[in-house]
């Protein structure tokens, strides 16, 4: 076991001016906090945050890191909680113990290639302070490197996490060497043949090939000697894994394999590189297509470099790459994204030129005297415009940043994302309109009668989710506006004692010369009052029939388009343009909650949602109202006034009214001379309830008056 006096001395090292009483202290706590609890491999558990510790100290890390390393299992596996931490260490240890602990809890098992990013971007998006990345990176590095106390199901299931979420993010991050231990270790348990396989080949080869790495670098040098090139050869070996994908991508055995070694030339400038390249190509045959310009067109990661193959010496494939001083800093520090060059990956350019500067910042770091300079400076945000959020069955999914649970079901299925009619996040019911956050579990609320409303359209921000409502309402719209139309015709045709037949061919026809592709198009037109009924059917009906009733004919179009002015104060969900009157029984105001009834014939009836006419009426014909905002259109409405038969009362009465600039439009007065009361009720128009409480208020101050209210 690692001793922590290893670990203080290394720090002190490199950070002479590191707090190191805050590690010593952190490790008292975590000896204390894990004791007696062991290890798969029997060691004390306290070994594992030690080692995690000692490998933070290696990556130079500040005091900070390496503490919280040696307290980042404390608070999942002992009974320390965040207020013990927070007293003990402060606020930044904390916040970064309970990060690691955070993303402890998620398992990212069997994941596809198209949810390992999303994985890890989510992952990248929930480490709001980077150096709870390279914790949790220690962490697993260490635990890959123990892997073989672990059941053999769970050594492949942990490796096979190790190579789709963590070395990638190892790489991402420029961390080349903790990429190439998880990649190779991971190979080693997922793949033991082939990994087997790759080892015993290379080693085989060993001398051979060493032999040919020098004699190829010995005529490098001296060629670009001959040409006053002054440069650095390099040969160096690819990692195993790398060597063996290479092999599977490329299709051969590894007897064809040469380029497992790449040679790197590392010049003072631009201008020598592209000059080293024409001597290199003129010593030996390039391979067609081989050739890449990264200098003249860097990658979107910044990455720079010339790369060639050409036929070596003695006949095989030599790998080439070519560049600055400059150039192979920032490659070595991981602002090239490896990872895309090698695997032939198109990135993600945001996210690339993102880490870019990520990687400046762990670049730079070298430079500071205080590396908490540094760390001051990435509490993080990578991905501002996005949220990860999971399904119930812990898949990973990417939304814009305030994306809604609306947004969640649509990316399911549309027909998921109509009958959303609540949320679960986290096990909590949440508003349709909540906006999720990174890190959270979503569950999706159905109900089979549930439909989409207009209202969703103003929080969605997906794509998605915004054109499937739409289409929703637009199919809703026309299926209800072809229902009406339908009824306004048949109705008009039993007038004349016809059958209405849409289907028939004359009807066909007349759609036809309304411009129409079919009759449904034109029947949904006359529903939408698009058409009149009487340009539509007049050409149906015999000639007597229309010369008859054109009278009436003409009065009843006068009061639909009469009709279609007054719904202004009316928004029906989901439908535009639909006729709508108010019905007599009740006359609903604004203010009344109401409801509206798809009559046969006349449109969409208005009545107060109380009105007891609505109790018998098919709840398929029932459509959703609202009042528009700011409606000041007067509607009409009784009210009853029980009162003394006192004369002059009844002007009192209209007086009271009148003052609060209402029209009385009807009044019809009952006495009871043997009581010695009247009953009197008031037709009047009002703009809504709120004016019609005040009527109703001011009324029942007049004198003599006993009694006022609406008539139900
Ligand atoms: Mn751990």
């Amino acid at each position: 076991m690692i001793r922590i006096n290893d670990i203080l001395d290394k720090v002190a090292f490199y950070h002479p001016e590191a707090d190191l009483d805050i590690i010593d202290r952190a490790y008292i706590y975590s000896a204390r906090m894990h004791d007696g609890q062991v290890r798969l491999s029997g060691e004390p558990y306290l070994a594992h945050p030690l080692e995690v510790a000692n490998l933070l100290a290696d990556m130079k890390l500040d005091a900070t890191s390496v503490a919280a390393g040696l307290l980042h299992d404390a608070l999942e596996d002992t009974r320390a909680t965040v207020e013990d931490l927070r007293t003990m260490f402060g606020e930044d240890i904390t916040h970064i113990v309970s990060g690691v602990t955070k993303l402890s809890r998620f398992s990212f098992k069997s994941s596809e290639e198209r949810q390992a990013e999303s994985i890890r971007k989510m992952i990248l998006a929930m480490a709001d302070d980077i150096r709870v990345l390279l914790i949790k990176l220690a962490d697993r590095l260490h635990n890959m490197r123990t892997l073989q106390f672990h059941k053999p199901e769970k050594q492949v299931e942990i490796a096979q996490e190790t190579l789709d979420i963590y070395a990638p993010l190892a790489n991402r991050l420029g961390i080349f060497r903790i990429k190439k231990e998880l990649e190779d270790t991971a190979f080693k348990y997922l793949m033991p043949d082939e990994y087997n396989g790759t080892i015993g080949w290379i080693t085989k080869n060993q001398e051979e090939r060493e032999k040919h790495i020098e004699a190829v670098r010995e005529i490098l040098k001296k060629k670009m000697g001959e040409h006053n090139l002054e440069c650095e050869v390099l040969g160096r070996h690819k990692h195993f894994y790398s060597i063996y994908k290479k092999m599977v991508n490329q299709g051969l055995d590894f007897e064809e394999l040469y380029d497992i070694i790449a040679f790197r030339i590392i010049l003072n400038t631009v201008k020598d590189c592209y000059e080293s390249l024409g001597v290199i190509h003129s010593l030996w045959k390039p391979i067609p297509k081989r050739f890449k310009d990264y200098i003249g067109m860097p990658k979107t990661n910044m990455y720079q470099s010339l790369h060639t193959t050409v036929i070596g010496p003695f006949g095989e494939r030599v790998e080439i790459q070519i560049r600055t001083h400059e150039m192979n800093k920032i490659a070595e520090e991981g602002i090239a994204a490896h990872w895309q060059y090698k695997e032939g990956r198109a990135g993600d350019e945001q996210s690339d030129r993102q880490f870019a500067w990520l990687r400046q910042l762990i670049k730079n770091q070298k430079n500071l005297k205080d590396p908490r300079e540094f760390m001051d400076t990435v509490r993080i945000d990578l991905f501002p415009d996005e949220v990860y959020v999971f399904t119930p069955n812990g898949e990973v999914k990417e939304f814009p940043k305030g994306a809604t649970p609306v947004d969640f079901a649509y990316s399911i299925h549309s027909e998921v994302g109509h009958r959303c009619t609540g949320a679960k996040v986290d096990g909590r019911m949440v508003p349709l309109k909540y906006k999720l956050q990174t890190g959270e579990q979503v569950e999706i609320i159905l109900s089979p009668r549930h439909k989409p409303t207009k209202d969703w359209l103003n929080f969605v921000v997906t794509s998605k989710a915004r054109s499937r409502i739409r289409q929703w309402i637009k199919t809703e719209e026309r299926g209800k506006s072809l229902a009406l139309g339908r009824e306004l015709c048949e109705k008009e045709f039993q007038k004349h004692r016809l059958h209405f037949n849409p289907k028939s061919e004359e009807f066909q026809k007349i759609a036809e010369e309304f411009g129409f592709k079919s009759n449904e198009d034109l029947l949904a037109a006359i529903g939408y009052g698009k058409i009149t009924l009487l340009q539509a059917v007049r050409k149906l009906l015999p000639k007597s029939a229309i010369q008859e009733e054109t009278e009436t004919f003409i009065d009843r179009l006068k009061k639909h388009i009469q009709k279609k002015k007054r719904p202004s104060g009316i928004l029906v969900r989901g439908v535009d343009n639909i006729l709508i009157r108010y019905a007599k029984c009740c006359n609903p105001i604004p203010g009344d909650e109401m409801v509206g009834y798809i009559t046969r014939g006349r449109g969409v009836t208005v009545h107060r949602a109380d009105c007891i006419s609505i109790l018998t009426i098919d709840p398929e014909r029932k459509i959703e109202l609202e009042w528009a905002e700011g409606t000041r259109e007067a509607h009409p409405v009784k009210v009853r006034v029980s009162c003394h038969n006192k004369i002059g009362l009844l002007a009192d009465i209209s007086a009271a009214i009148s003052k609060e600039g209402t029209n009385i439009t009807d009044v019809s007065v009952k006495a009871d001379t043997s009581a010695k009361q009247a009953e009197c009720t008031f037709t009047i128009e009002v703009v809504n309830t709120k004016q019609l409480d005040t009527i109703i208020r001011k009324l029942k101050k007049v004198k003599h008056v006993i009694h006022v209210a609406r008539q139900s």
